[in-house]
């Protein structure tokens, strides 16, 4: 059985890096019905964020990536909190010392930093890698600080095989003898997440290719332990792209990078997970870029991973994220879009029918109080507008002529639906010798003051219902005086 995990360090705001290497390491488990696991990783106690494991959480619920263990779902391996686990570390540490493939060093502070001073590169110089027995006893009970450090081999070539970026292959000769057990007790990342890795059966482990160069150091603490290694899946790097369109890694400065702040900003989950399913993956033989959670179950496999570095397009998201809110039900789309109105929307606007007539005309919820501002209150315009070369309206007089019209259509009509107004206003095209077309065009200016509206002119002024729709066409014949 495939099990994979996400191992955040809860150091504040979901990142979109992260989420899709959660994505993927949920995909690549559930490919084969296998087991998802949530670990936090929160042994660097000074880059803690609080409320950072709650934002991961609910960003895992909100996306749809449950996770078959971990904290509050629980399971057989747990605690799935590293904090947790600090006494397993020391347990497995100290197993490797007897083991003689890990050794104490009590080498001061003040010893390391000389040893730096005098040779920025060289590292450590494994002083206490062969102290005797009784000298480490002599320590251990005379209580001075120590870490456990790893015997790394000097000599040979570490090498493993990433599964999406190949062999990878480091000299020993270039290795240190790795922390394992800090001062303070805690362990290093380098060395729980390999104890925990083991411990909860992970299969493949699935993360960014920041780890790749040092991932042969991992592989040698499972060699040390005698266990079996996993598959490394190292995800490609996600850039952004810079003004002058050099790329770089995907920042701040490139548009929203957590995924709160972009469902902050109008983004609905599915959108942005199928976004990121192809940010870095490209399916098989598929005819579609859209996929549910669902489908990328069956269709995700680890041989679609890129290695090259892909670059985050803000405008294809937005895309991707308008197809979504278009294919919503009509009912789901006012539900999310609701929270993000911030006008104040009088009594007399059809709001259903105004939903409705941007619920295809805009690409993110946040965009819908730009979009709706005109029904609320008609932005200023020059008269200007109502000349058009298509609809052959080249003077002010006929368009004064269909408003008038218009108006005396409109003082008495009852129904004041699209359909009724539609009926009713045609007729003037006749009456004057001109097309519907440039009735309606003449109309729509003046209930609008805008040459591109969601909606035609009847359409309008059923949002706008009967009071508005005369004042505004008044005031466009005033404006025409
Ligand atoms: N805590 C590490 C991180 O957030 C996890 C890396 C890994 O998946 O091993 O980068």
């Amino acid at each position: 059985m495939i099990v994979t995990r996400f191992a955040p360090s809860p150091t504040g705001y979901m990142h979109i890096g992260n989420l899709r290497t959660a994505l993927y390491s949920y995909l690549i488990s559930k490919h084969d019905d296998g087991r998802f696991i949530l670990r936090i990783e929160d042994t660097d106690r000074e880059r803690l964020v609080e409320g950072a494991t709650d934002i991961i959480k609910s960003t895992l619920r909100i996306t749809g990536l449950n996770y078959d263990e971990g904290p509050d779902v629980g399971g057989e391996h747990g605690p799935y909190v590293q904090s947790e686990r600090k006494d397993i570390y020391m347990e497995y540490a100290k197993k490797l010392v007897d083991m003689g493939k890990a050794y104490y060093c009590f080498c001061s502070k003040e010893r390391l930093e000389k040893l730096h001073e005098e040779d920025a590169t060289g590292g450590y110089d494994r002083h206490c890698r062969n102290l005797s027995a009784e000298e480490v006893k002599k320590n251990l009970d005379a209580g001075v600080p120590f870490v456990i450090r790893q015997k790394m081999p000097t000599d040979g070539i570490t090498t493993y095989t990433d599964s999406v970026f190949g062999e990878i292959s480091m000299n020993n000769s270039e290795l240190q003898d790795q922390i394992l057990i800090k001062a303070d007790g805690y362990p290093t990342y380098n060395f729980c997440h390999v104890i925990d890795d083991h411990l909860m059966a992970v299969t493949h482990v699935v993360r960014g290719s920041e780890y790749l160069t040092s991932t042969p150091k991992y592989v040698l603490l499972y060699d040390a332990y005698g266990w079996e290694r996993p598959v490394y899946v190292h995800l490609p790097l996600i850039m952004g792209r810079n003004d002058d369109g050099t790329i770089s890694k995907l920042s701040k400065r490139h548009g929203a990078v957590s995924f709160q702040d972009l469902v902050a900003d109008g983004y609905l989950p599915e959108a942005v997970i199928n976004y990121l399913a192809l940010l870095g993956w490209c399916p098989k033989n598929s005819e579609t870029e859209f996929f549910t959670l669902d489908e990328l179950k069956s269709v995700f496999t680890i041989d679609g991973v890129s290695k090259s570095p892909s670059v985050f397009d803000y405008e294809k998201l937005l895309w991707f994220n308008g197809e979504y809110i278009h294919m919503l039900p009509f009912d789901a789309f006012v539900d999310k879009v609701t929270p993000f109105i911030k006008l104040d929307i009088p009594a007399d606007i059809n709001k259903d029918k105004m939903l409705g007539l941007l619920h295809t005309r805009i690409s993110k919820l946040s965009e819908i109080n730009d979009k709706m501002a005109f029904f609320i209150s008609q932005p200023d315009y020059t008269k200007e507008l109502f000349l058009n070369k298509k609809n052959k309206i080249a003077d002010f007089e006929i368009v004064k002529s269909v408003l008038t019209e218009a108006l005396s259509v409109i003082r008495n009509l009852e129904a004041f639906d699209n359909d009724s107004l539609f009926a009713a206003l045609t007729p003037i095209a006749e009456k004057l010798a001109i097309k519907v077309g440039a009735v309606m065009w003449c109309i729509r200016i003046a209930v609008s003051g805008m040459i591109a509206t969601p909606g035609g002119a009847t359409e309008i002024m059923e949002v706008i219902g009967k009071k508005e729709s005369i004042a505004r066409i008044e005031a466009a014949i005033a404006k025409l005086q």
